[in-house]
């Protein structure tokens, strides 16, 4: 597979993250991470460096997925207390949008795109 070029920053609903690939990333109990979102450090979303390129990709779904909960906010916000939670409802979503992607990934970035020069 060809090396494909791994994004800098993404925008979540209108919100420019940072993407920040970082040797050893621990949780505050000192466990290692594949990532991890912050809105504390400056909008970052940190992935690990030795993770394989799909992993890096899957993990950015994930991370992307926190911060959409986070920015979207309202009466849909998960807080921090109840981490966990939102932790097993992202994994489900990361799940369910990646399969999604591998069957019309292709599809729908086509239609999405054409649909916005339309506009
Ligand atoms: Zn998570």
């Amino acid at each position: 597979m060809k090396k494909l070029h791994f994004p800098d920053h993404v925008y979540i609903l209108g919100v420019r993250f940072r993407i920040q690939i970082d040797k050893d990333l621990k949780d505050e109990d000192g466990d290692l991470l594949d990532g991890e979102m912050s809105r504390q450090k400056g909008n970052v979303i940190r992935i690990a460096e030795d993770l394989d390129t799909r992993r890096k990709w899957e993990t950015l779904i994930h991370e992307s997925l926190h911060a959409i909960l986070d920015v979207a906010g309202g009466k849909y916000s998960i807080n921090s207390a109840d981490f966990d939670r939102e932790e097993t409802i992202v994994r489900q979503l990361e799940s369910g949008v990646i399969l999604l992607l591998e069957q019309y990934g292709k599809e729908i970035v086509k239609h999405l795109a054409d649909e916005r020069k339309e506009d």
